[in-house]
């Protein structure tokens, strides 16, 4: 029997109903929104989207955005002021900085800049160090989106071999981290490309996130009966039959996996919906703890 598909907007759905409801309680208590401040320097055209699908979110769930759009050409120091006004802004929870930044401004210093209190992406080095030792704080959304993907498949992850292909400081690591904590309780193994065999890995896993950024690094032949598997990779395949001319796929080779694993997140509709959800549950979590 093929697996089934992990269906990530409608657990989004669910999610942002709960959240939409937080926020209404929120600004009953409060008389205002939670606020998320999105700023997007340059005009990449994924970036682009990107932001527009964030603030279209925030709508939907009753959260108020601000978009701060800045040319290109803005002097960093410019951007660390925007930065830094924002922090002392009362009516915005949480700051995003849409990476990538354009070539020339230091990602590290300008996501340093972000008060650690409105860091909604959790990617400031103050709430990536708690999230190490377990302290409350803002989790990273996809990898958090991950956590709950997993769950939301049905298994229960306690005790369980997961496997994570690829160690960025955005998906890999947090992601490893957050499986291996007391509360989800999995042992893992991280693979990357100095991993001469990823498969003899893979095929021992009940779990097995791939995050890689390249097409068919997972493939059906890599897993274990009845795996659940979370496509992370968001690859651009050139196709002339698309109005866009390309078409999204991921890391995993969906047609050879599925009948090998129990579940696997499509690409798209898998772990992007809930990447945004998250960043809306940090942004109500945050205006909760003001
Ligand atoms: P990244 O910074 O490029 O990191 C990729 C990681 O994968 C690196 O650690 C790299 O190893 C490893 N890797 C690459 N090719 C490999 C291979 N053949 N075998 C084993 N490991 C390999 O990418 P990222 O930011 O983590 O993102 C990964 C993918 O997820 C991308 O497609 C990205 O677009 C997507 N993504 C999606 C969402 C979403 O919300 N849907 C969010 C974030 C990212 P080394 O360290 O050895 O180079």
């Amino acid at each position: 029997m093929d697996g089934i598909l992990i269906d990530g907007k409608a657990l989004a759905a669910n999610t942002r109903a709960e959240i939409a409801s937080g926020v209404k309680e929120y600004e009953a208590k409060s008389g205002r929104k939670p606020g998320l401040a999105v700023i997007l320097v340059g005009d990449n055209p994924a970036s682009v989207s990107y932001v527009t699908a964030k603030e279209k979110a925030c709508a939907e769930v009753g959260i108020y955005s601000k978009e701060i759009r800045l040319p290109e050409t803005i002097a960093e120091e410019e951007l660390l002021r925007t930065i830094e006004e924002l922090n002392h802004d009362k009516t915005i929870d949480g700051i995003l900085v849409q990476l990538p930044l354009p070539k020339g401004f230091d990602e590290k210093k300008v996501i340093d800049t972000i008060a650690s209190e409105k860091d909604v992406d959790g990617f400031t080095p103050i709430n990536v160090g708690k999230m190490l030792i377990g302290e409350k704080c803002f989790l990273p959304c996809t990898p958090h989106g991950i956590i709950k993907l997993i769950e939301f498949s049905g298994m229960d992850i306690k005790g369980k071999h997961a496997v994570v292909i690829g160690r960025s400081n955005i998906v890999g690591k947090p992601v490893a981290v957050l499986l291996s904590r007391k509360e989800t309780n999995a042992t893992v193994t991280l693979c990357h490309t100095g991993t001469p065999d990823i498969a003899k890995f893979t095929r021992e896993a009940d779990i097995v996130v791939v995050a890689a950024g390249r097409p068919n690094t997972l493939t059906g032949d890599m897993l274990k009966k009845g795996a659940v598997v979370i496509d992370v990779g968001v690859n651009r395949i050139p196709d002339p039959s698309k109005p866009k001319g390309f078409r999204l796929v991921g890391d995993a080779d969906l047609e050879s996996c599925l009948p090998v694993c129990s579940a696997i997140t499509p690409v798209p509709g898998g772990v992007g919906p809930m990447t945004i959800t998250m960043l809306l549950w940090n942004t109500l979590l945050s205006a909760n703890m003001v």
